[in-house]
């Protein structure tokens, strides 16, 4: 299981291998250092260092559980977890993917970036969500900022502070009030019910901020304002970068009800068809 001694045993690290560097960003519980990990079979590995300003139990249980979660993954577009320091100060250390987040990344490179880039970026993201499916498992934050840029040509899910395990049909209901509303489907509003079909809403999101460069979805509302559109039928505009065949599929992806909103599977096949056909089309 996920907390068997053999698991946190193989991700537990010496402190004495991990040289800090660089801040790299503030995080919710303290800073994110950039740093070098020196592995028992004596390689380098550059690293993502996250630290937890809070000792108490509490909170420092919080800050592990992320990395609980991410033990058990391993996926080419999932940022691998390293290993954890769990002595004060606890640490978490994870591979670093150093093009930052992708929000910015998308402002950065706008005039760069092609269609094709974007849609392989959803694709990857898509495939990320395929698998975590599998897993039973519901991610609950999609979004540009929680995703990293390994290179240009490669993005990974980065973030799993709201992940949790759900049993088949069984959903996760969350009491927490820092919810992100814009993100979310209409039955995580009104009901805080979050499954795989409401992961499915928050992927077609997360595909508008990036074919739309990273802005924020329904900025021009106020939270209090997004569940009565959704209701009345609003939904988020075809970005103008996005291709007519990917913006068919986000309107799946926003149908009301969950059970009809398509599955991660079959958009990775739809993707990866249009994500070829853009590449055919870059070519020309
Ligand atoms: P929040 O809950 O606000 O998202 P968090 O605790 O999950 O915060 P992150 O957002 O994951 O923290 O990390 C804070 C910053 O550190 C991010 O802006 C990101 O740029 C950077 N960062 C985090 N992980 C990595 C990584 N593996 N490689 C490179 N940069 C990273």
């Amino acid at each position: 299981g996920a907390s068997s001694p053999d698991r946190v045993k193989k991700h537990r690290i010496a402190r004495d291998h991990v040289a800090v560097g660089r801040i790299l960003g503030e995080g919710f519980f303290g800073e994110v250092h950039a740093g070098v990990y020196k592995s028992p079979a004596g390689e380098r590995i550059s690293v993502a260092i996250k630290t937890c300003k809070d000792f108490t139990a509490e909170v420092k249980e919080k800050f592990l559980s992320e990395a609980g979660l991410m033990k058990n993954l391993d996926h080419p577009h999932i940022v691998r977890l390293i290993g954890v320091i769990e002595a004060d100060p606890v640490w978490i250390v994870m591979e670093l993917l150093d093009h930052g987040e992708l929000g910015s990344y998308l402002l950065r490179e706008m005039y760069i970036l092609t269609t094709a880039t974007l849609t392989l970026y959803c694709l990857q993201i898509c495939n990320a969500l395929a698998y975590l499916e599998g897993l039973s498992m519901v991610h609950r934050d999609i979004a540009v900022r929680n995703v990293l840029v390994a290179s240009p040509q490669c993005v990974k899910l980065g973030d799993f502070g709201l992940s949790r395990y759900v049993d088949e049909q069984e959903y996760y209901k969350a009491s927490v009030s820092r919810l992100p509303i814009k993100w979310m489907a209409p039955e995580s509003i009104n009901f805080r019910r979050f499954t795989t079909a409401s992961d499915v809403w928050m992927f077609g999101v997360c595909a508008w901020e990036i074919f739309s460069m990273a802005q924020q979805p329904f900025f021009w509302l106020d939270n209090g304002q997004v569940i009565n559109q959704l209701e009345s039928g609003v939904r988020l505009p075809k970005p103008q970068r996005c291709p007519t065949a990917v913006s068919g599929l986000l309107t799946r992806c926003w149908a009301y009800e969950p059970h009809t909103r398509p599955r991660f599977s079959q958009l990775v096949c739809s993707l990866s068809d249009i994500h070829r056909m853009e590449l055919e089309r870059d070519g020309r």
